[in-house]
């Protein structure tokens, strides 16, 4: 058993890699901008109770030194998950670029002032084959990385936040670092504030958008993100690594096609038509998370999760039980609902 920090608890990510954790007999603290909603870490107190594991929530911004020399200390490990993630792009980049730069460099310190052994640092695709970066079908590995000058805010964030990362570890040996790179994450939604990735799902099934977008996913299912990064904290040979945690590539029109395999019978109308590009480029004039897929009409996302199969024993479910997933907690927790009748199975 060991004592696990674990920044931005409130995140999608976080909340299952903290039932991970607790469920494999970890002691998990989590830190939170702020504790004042009791709401906001329900999910987690429960959670806690449930398994039986012992979690503690403490207060840190990554935009603020306060509060980080606390949560490390007495911690064998850093999980460090936070990092801005909005829906739609920033007005001005350094909102995202900032904390998630000085963030990481604020928890790296902390973490090797406390004596911390080793960090997991939970970085993206986006650090690894952003949109511009994409170009041609070479199926990318860990040694690829994002170009920061041709990328779209938030990739531009992780990327530069990892390479941060790396950069300081490599003036402080005593820290290891190790890195997870997520594809798309989608999977059950533990509360009803979780997930700018899985409102892909929930525009889907809430027939937000009226036709499907030629856009490419490399997707994977929360849970098994959540096993890569104990995985990674646990494996000895993990230390100095970067792992790409995603499966194959995956259409938007893929995506749809299972759910509506899946919920039409309840009475979903998930769009299955072609959206042209046309129609895609004016939607975003007006909404502006649709207008960060323009980027990457038609590209598919090729990469391989070979090296964390085969160093850290990881594996992913099928896909289609993470989105089946994905849509019933949707549905569990009131946040898609049903806009025609329900089939009989008669
Ligand atoms: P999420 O649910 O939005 O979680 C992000 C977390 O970061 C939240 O706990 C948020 O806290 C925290 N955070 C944001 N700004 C902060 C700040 N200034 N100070 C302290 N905490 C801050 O997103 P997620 O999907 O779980 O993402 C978790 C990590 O995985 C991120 O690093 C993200 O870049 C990475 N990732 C996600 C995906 C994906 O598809 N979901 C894919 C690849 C990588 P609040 O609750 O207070 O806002």
């Amino acid at each position: 058993m060991s004592k696990v920090l674990v920044t931005g608890a409130t995140g999608f990510i976080a909340g299952h890699t903290i039932e991970e954790l607790l469920r494999n007999g970890h002691e998990v603290r989590g830190t939170v901008r702020s504790l004042r909603d009791p709401a906001r870490v329900a999910h987690l107190r429960r959670l806690a109770d449930a398994v039986g594991g012992r979690l503690d929530l403490v207060e840190a911004d990554l935009a603020r030194d306060a509060g980080w020399d606390e949560a490390a200390t007495g911690q064998e490990y850093v999980l460090h998950m936070a990092s801005p993630f909005p829906a739609a792009p920033p007005r001005d980049e350094a909102e995202l670029v900032g904390p998630a730069v000085d963030g990481t460099l604020r928890v790296l310190a902390a973490a090797a002032r406390a004596g911390v052994g080793r960090v997991v640092m939970t970085s993206s695709l986006a650090a690894v084959s952003a949109a511009a970066s994409r170009a041609g079908d070479r199926r990318r590995t860990e040694e690829d990385w994002s170009d920061p000058d041709r990328i779209a805010p938030y990739a531009k964030s992780k990327t530069l936040a990892e390479r941060a990362a790396w950069d300081f570890v490599a003036d402080h040996p005593e820290l290891e670092l190790a890195v997870i790179n997520p594809g798309l994450v989608l999977g059950p939604v533990q509360h009803a504030a979780s997930g700018t990735s899985v409102s892909l799902v929930r525009r889907l099934l809430g027939r937000e958008i009226p036709a499907v977008p030629e856009l490419g996913f490399a997707p994977v299912d929360v849970r098994d993100v959540a096993r890569a990064h104990r995985l990674a904290m646990e494996a000895p040979a993990a230390a100095g690594q970067r792992y790409i945690c995603a499966g194959d590539n995956l259409w938007f029109g893929d995506i749809a096609r299972i759910l509506d395999d899946e919920f039409a019978s309840q009475g979903y109308r998930v769009p299955r038509r072609r959206m042209p590009y046309l129609m895609l480029w004016t939607v975003g004039r007006f909404d502006r998370e649709v207008r960060l897929g323009l980027d990457f009409v038609g590209s598919a996302e090729l990469v391989s999760a070979e090296k964390a199969h085969r160093e850290l024993g990881w594996s992913m479910r099928p896909v289609r039980e993470t989105l089946v997933d994905t849509g019933r907690s949707l549905a569990e927790l009131g946040l898609v609902r049903p806009r025609g009748a329900v089939r009989s199975a008669a």
